[in-house]
């Protein structure tokens, strides 16, 4: 399942604020122009993979113990960055355009190398002197105005707000925010391939991208690519970068080949479900039957409304390899999706075991139980999603689920709650503090239910967010 949201954190904390600070710096894609609040992308299988990529660089690193997350944009460009010390940011489209896990890995690598080197803590100190409300309108108008150069539309409202914001005496508060010192930039490449090193990695993959970004020319031409705006690439760097990575034992090194498939079989996913039908079958002709071909095939077949093909296709998957969990969990989010949530919870009770509970996927689980409109599975949908959104309290979906499960249960003080808790992650404080409110008056006073409204109440919104 790869679903889009908007990502929230608790509002008392720094690092929320920073959080939709470094969310706001992404340019946002037109299709979610409109929505409110900053995207970021879920997905199980695909966060699983980034998990593994990163765990031995953080150890490496000596970072292991922070519980630093990595949070996908819903972005087609090429970006990573860090912000706030606590998430390593990507861009689906890096995820897109590194071919080897070793790319990317790099790039990770390349982004740690800025938290270990305390690369934050400055721009911490510059974040807190600085008015909140004032870097976050900065960092809009820095992405708006990526997003108007990249899609060639200067003449559109947000470009101009965007070069009106940078143009004023802000644009060194701006600099600092999204973009390193070229001193730090090298520095987190030494670190990089420390780490990468220090793994049995080869620096070959981070070499390789950096190296794209000064040589070619689409990227070079476009001059505003975020990656290159966060990440200064001068040649000289990229000079320095290959010296060191060169004399690393490890550069020949090549990525273990049922690696490469589980990379490949992500990036087949996300072309499937982010990219129009026709890329989708460009980058995956019908004559490509590669296990990531055959992925890419059906779940744009089940996008697009053929469900019977589609579970056809997703049977042969299960087939070829049945300790899949994402096969079973693509069964079921097409069956639920396709009308018949029924069937649904079969496919994903196995997809919830064979991945160890993933929360995504219990969420989904959840979902499926409570569209049945049955209510013998009530119960069950409540202890699943509870558990859900006790492991994964940034996901919208598992609240929206426990509420309607809630509901049909008659327990409206825990369902406006949890509805409550659904606006307040999708970043609707208004609605969040309405259906809050209510839940106060529906719990006893000083309940641990009436407790939770109270903090949503009280929440203060985020500038730039969602306050009307
Ligand atoms: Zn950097």
């Amino acid at each position: 399942m790869l679903f889009r949201q908007a990502l929230r954190t608790k509002p008392s904390k720094l690092t929320a604020v920073l959080t939709a600070v470094a969310l706001a710096v992404a340019p946002v894609s037109s299709a979610f122009a409109q929505q409110k609040g900053p995207p970021t992308l879920r997905d199980a299988e695909t966060e699983q993979l980034l998990r593994e990529y990163t765990r031995p660089i953080l150890r490496a690193a000596g970072l292991e113990k922070q519980n630093i997350q990595i949070v996908i944009i819903n972005d087609s460009a090429f970006n990573a960055f860090v912000a706030d010390g606590r998430r390593i940011f990507v861009n689906y489209g890096a995820i897109m355009q590194s071919e080897t896990p070793n790319q990317i890995i790099g790039v990770l690598a390349h982004e740690t190398g800025h938290l270990a080197g305390g690369h934050l803590s400055k721009l911490r100190e510059q974040l807190a002197q600085a008015q909140t409300q004032m870097i976050i309108a900065m960092l809009l108008g820095a992405g708006a105005m990526v997003a108007g150069a990249r899609s060639g539309n200067a003449n559109n409202g947000l470009a101009n707000a965007g070069a009106a914001a940078v143009a004023g005496p802000q644009e060194m508060i701006r600099r600092t925010l999204i973009s390193y010192q070229r001193q730090q930039e090298e520095n987190a490449d030494r670190a990089g391939v420390k780490f990468l090193t220090a793994t049995g990695q080869s620096a070959k993959g981070m070499y390789d991208t950096f190296k794209r970004f000064t040589n070619d020319t689409l990227f070079a031409a476009r001059g505003s690519d975020p990656y290159m705006m966060s990440h200064p690439m001068p040649s000289e760097r990229v000079a320095a970068l290959e010296e060191i990575a060169h004399s690393s034992p490890y550069w020949d090194r090549k990525d273990d080949p049922a690696l490469q498939l589980r990379h490949d079989m992500v990036r087949a996913k996300v072309s499937a479900f982010m990219e129009p039908q026709d890329t989708v079958y460009r980058r995956y002709p019908l004559s490509n039957d590669s296990l990531p071909a055959r992925y890419a095939h059906a779940i744009a077949t089940y996008r697009h409304g053929d469900l019977r093909s589609a579970l056809s296709q997703i049977d042969t998957l299960i087939q070829t390899q049945p300790g899949n969990p994402y096969f079973y969990e693509l069964r079921g989010q097409a069956l639920l999706e396709g009308g018949k949530p029924a069937e649904a919870i079969a496919p994903l009770r196995k997809a919830v075991a064979l991945s160890n509970n993933s929360p995504l996927i219990e969420m989904l689980l959840g979902q499926a139980l409570v569209a049945t409109d049955n209510k013998a599975y009530t119960e069950e949908a409540i202890t699943i999603l509870r558990a859900a959104v006790g492991r994964e309290s940034e996901a919208p979906l598992g609240y929206t689920q426990l509420a309607m499960a809630y509901g049909r249960k008659g327990d409206y003080a825990q369902a406006d709650l949890a509805s409550a808790q659904a606006a307040f992650l999708r970043g609707d404080n208004k609605t969040a503090r309405e259906l809050a409110s209510r839940a106060k008056t529906r719990f006893a006073v000083g309940t641990p239910g009436w407790v939770k409204a109270d903090d949503i109440v009280a929440a203060k919104p985020l500038p730039g967010q969602s306050s009307n």
